[in-house]
């Protein structure tokens, strides 16, 4: 594929062709063909990463960083290569800022693990959202429980928008850090990130952005956003599971304490003293995952030369197909109607158990997610048990939307 701007989202040409990299998506299931809508659990894998994986395991397969051999310093290389694509990617100052991680879940672990033992006190305060992942909530209660400090949250209307005049309020002189979800994995909420960051500054107040559904579906520019932090993974963004990123600012990777101890992250051990080596090192102890790292080096190969631009108006052409066709659905309730959506459709069929419609969806070749998403106080705030969530990719077709809104319109018929 030659990387292009004036790619159209409509242009079935193109995406048949993109479509054709993902060898997954030509299976049935069930006796239909498979139609693939929970993107945002994970991507699928286009064929040019799953070759990388067999290259690095066939031809140059050595640890990295400690080998003179031929085979760890190709592979070194690849690996630290790898890195310089992510930092590129994001648009991050140095690749000192890129750390790799297991994925978001364990770069918030990192940081909040790192962060309360550096900066937090009793009765600080760190200020999250209503519409947080597990992933960046849990992390921050733990930090509090640990040191005394509190939890506060920025309210979301019905809309599924967070109620951003109360910032000011929220915001005191005991805040330290703030952390928000870039977009909802179960609202589809794109939050103005941006605004959030400039308030805190404002208050020299440190930000993290979980950025695991922006990263794969819209341009992100970490040195744009100037957060202090952003944290996202591989396998959601067309790259393996076991392997994401925490970014942070140069500043604050020197200040924070290392994570885990071990093997690579030393500059020098004796049973009296160790001192930690340089960054990014000092944060990624032990083995790390190589083919992972170089896996998604060549995720965001391809996903730049199909372009971050293309990819997002491809996905909200998909969705806005799929949101028109729904609403004509009697008893069809939006769940998250904020005015900046990603390509998430959250919803439910009145009357239907979200469980029940995913299961019948299933067994016509319909794979989507149902229940709560990781965002359980989402889900009480709604007084809903759970929603069903399709989730659009730019490999996805307008087949696809096509079928889907027909297994809805069956299900429907069969669980009314
Ligand atoms: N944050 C958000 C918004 C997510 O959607 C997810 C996963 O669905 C996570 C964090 C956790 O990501 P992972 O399970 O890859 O660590």
């Amino acid at each position: 594929m030659t990387p292009t701007v004036s790619i159209q989202p409509q242009d079935a040409l193109y995406w048949n062709k993109i479509r054709n990299d993902f060898p997954i998506l030509q299976q049935s299931v069930n006796g239909y063909p498979l139609v693939y809508l929970d993107n945002a659990a994970s991507s699928q894998k286009p064929q040019q990463v799953i070759d990388s994986i067999v290259h690095y395991y066939t031809t140059y397969n050595a640890n990295v960083h400690r080998g003179v051999h031929t085979l760890s310093q190709k592979g070194t290389d690849a690996f630290e290569a790898a890195r310089k694509k992510v930092q590129h990617f994001i648009g991050a100052n140095s690749e000192k800022e890129i750390i790799f991680t297991k994925g978001t879940t364990n770069s918030v672990n990192l940081l909040a693990y790192t962060f309360s033992q550096q900066m937090l006190m009793p009765d600080d305060e760190i200020l999250i959202t209503a519409m947080e992942h597990h992933a960046n909530l849990v992390p921050w209660q733990m930090a509090c429980e640990r040191t005394g400090a509190k939890l506060r949250v920025i309210p979301m209307n019905d809309e599924g928008e967070l109620q951003l005049d109360q910032l000011d309020n929220l915001i005191t002189d005991k805040t330290r850090l703030i952390s928000v979800v870039h977009v909802s994995n179960a609202l589809g909420t794109v939050n103005p990130v941006k605004y959030i960051i400039d308030k805190a500054h404002n208050h020299h107040i440190p930000v993290m952005i979980d950025g695991a559904q922006a990263i794969p579906h819209q341009p992100v520019n970490v040195k744009e956003l100037d957060c202090d932090f952003y944290c996202f993974s591989g396998h959601k963004m067309c790259a393996p599971t076991g392997i994401g990123v925490l970014y942070a600012k140069q500043t604050w990777l020197e200040k924070l304490p290392p994570f885990e101890g071990g093997g690579e992250m030393i500059s020098d051990v004796s049973f009296e003293k160790t001192t930690y080596n340089e960054l990014p090192f000092k944060f990624e102890a032990g083995t790390p995952h190589i083919e992972g790292v170089i896996a998604l080096g060549q995720a965001i190969d391809y996903l730049e030369n199909i372009g971050m631009d293309a990819i997002y108006a491809r996905e909200m052409y998909l969705h806005n197909l799929a949101y028109e066709k729904l609403n004509t659905i009697p008893g069809f309730i939006p769940v998250g109607k904020a005015a900046k959506k990603a390509s998430v459709i959250s919803f439910l069929i009145d009357g239907i158990h979200p469980y029940d419609l995913g299961v019948i969806l299933d067994k016509q070749g319909i794979a989507v997610r149902t229940g709560h998403h990781c965002t359980q106080p989402i889900m009480k705030q709604f007084n809903i048990p759970g929603t069903v969530r399709a989730s659009f990719a730019f490999y996805n077709s307008e087949q696809d939307v096509e079928f889907f809104i027909a297994a809805i319109k069956k299900a429907v018929k069969m669980l009314s």
